[in-house]
């Protein structure tokens, strides 16, 4: 299959190419016809699939290819498509994606997202733009305003659907929806379709086709999945140990816990690796700075909390280390999302104490698959984890004084490992590293 058969316009064609692509992934094959026939869209794709151009491209090619009747250069213009994603990473990540699929196209966009001053995306509205890719509570803040005019939208994506409703964006989303014309094409992305998703779509798209590309939750192939058995007090030994193997790789770390992002990355930083940490308390000029130095190399480990990471998409990421593992099954499937992108081999590797065998029985059942669990020489846990009791119940993030169930031990992983020493093995300091740090 190729882009050329999925009847899209010359001016694309070539933009594709230009970004190294040569045949569509599936979502892509999937989708974009559909999209391009003008119809309502439920497409059930996950990240690092190829969302995004499967929706811009079609949008691209529907509201300017070949017609810029309807799209003034003066400033009466109004945002003729609006992309909403539940983080300002996705919608920056997403506008960036977007800007390179219309290189040959005239379409002007911006981003509406918090964190960043109103005054400029003020300025960019009355300016006048094509396409809005922006995250629902600061377009709420717009539409409070009337700094932002939503009248002339023709086309709306949600992106990660399912994200937003995780993220309590419900009423914001049916409030955007209510303003909206009804006249209009909607696709909806999501990668997992549960009863909310449904209820949305029934009430705000029209007949809208369905296309799904994978078994629900099913992970990239090209990924292989690795647990290291390890005490919760050792885990961050170890994850120095694994990372001190290959200091050049690029590492994405998973923390449950904002609090244990960055106590993990000062450790890291300590032992002389370029480390930072990326979460919902960090302002966004520092998100956006850190995302940037992981993205250039300038920084090797990213420590990132489920939602800062969420969509985050960095080109052949090869390892994604679940430093605690997620709470909830599919966002394990979210955050391995980010390797094995496109056909490149990823790693996905879990510290995994006995605390939390629960979760990896989990996690199994949803990839249906089993998962190589490998001990590391020096950090063996002193029984090994026992997949097939009934185990101890996870511990939930901890809220002080409100313990779920007081026969069940629970220590809270992120901020175990007080002693990185005390259990011998000590972790070797990179020397050079250190050396670099102070110059
Ligand atoms: P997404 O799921 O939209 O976040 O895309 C995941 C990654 O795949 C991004 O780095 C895209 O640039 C890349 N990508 C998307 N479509 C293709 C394609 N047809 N061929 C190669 N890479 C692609």
């Amino acid at each position: 299959m190729s882009f050329d058969t999925l009847g899209l316009a010359p001016a694309l064609l070539r933009a594709l190419a230009e970004q190294g692509y040569t045949a569509p992934t599936s979502i892509q094959s999937a989708a974009i016809p559909v999209a391009l026939s003008g119809r309502d869209l439920l497409a059930g794709a996950q990240t690092g699939t190829g969302k995004t151009a499967a929706f811009a491209l079609p949008l691209l090619q529907r509201l300017f290819v070949g017609n810029t009747s309807s799209a003034p250069a003066n400033n009466k213009r109004k945002p003729r498509a609006l992309i909403l994603t539940p983080t300002r990473e996705l919608a920056a990540q997403v506008h960036d994606s977007l800007r390179g699929y219309a290189k040959h196209v005239r379409m002007a966009s911006t981003t509406i997202f918090g964190g960043m001053s109103m005054g400029p995306q003020i300025d960019a509205l009355r300016r006048g733009v094509d396409v809005l890719v922006a995250t629902p509570g600061r377009l709420i803040d717009h539409m409070e305003r009337r700094t932002v005019d939503l009248s002339g939208i023709e086309i709306l994506v949600l992106d990660e659907a399912d994200r937003m409703l995780d993220m309590g964006f419900l009423p914001s989303i049916k409030r955007i929806l209510g303003t909206l014309p009804k006249q209009r094409q909607t696709l909806l992305f999501s990668a997992t379709f549960a009863d909310e998703i449904k209820k949305i779509a029934a009430q705000f798209m029209r007949d809208p086709a369905e296309v799904q590309v994978a078994a629900r939750n099913s992970v990239v192939a090209t990924i292989t999945h690795r647990v290291h058995p390890v005490e919760s007090a050792r885990k961050r030994e170890l994850l120095l140990h694994l990372l001190s193997q290959d200091s050049r790789r690029q590492t994405l770390v998973f923390s449950r816990t904002k609090h244990g992002a960055n106590k993990l990355a000062d450790f890291l930083e300590k032992y002389g690796l370029k480390t930072a940490a990326i979460h919902g308390n960090k302002s966004q000029g520092a998100r956006t700075k850190a995302l940037k130095e992981f993205k250039n190399g300038k920084v090797t480990v990213l420590v990132a909390t489920d939602i800062a990471a969420r969509g985050i998409d960095i080109d052949q990421l090869p390892i994604v280390v679940n430093y605690d593992l997620p709470m909830v099954a599919e966002d394990y499937v979210h955050r391995i999302g980010r390797t094995g992108r496109a056909g490149a081999e990823g790693l996905a590797v879990s510290l995994v104490a006995h605390e939390e065998v629960r979760l990896l029985r989990d996690i199994r059942r949803l990839l249906k698959q089993d998962i190589a669990i490998e001990n590391v020489a020096g950090f063996e846990p002193s029984r090994p984890l026992n997949l097939e009791s009934p185990g101890p119940a996870p511990g939930r993030p901890s809220r002080p004084g409100k313990p779920r169930n007081p026969n069940h031990s629970r220590r809270p992983h992120a901020n175990a490992a007080k002693k990185p020493h005390a259990a011998g093995n000590k972790p070797r300091p990179w020397r050079n590293n250190r050396d670099q740090r102070k110059a």
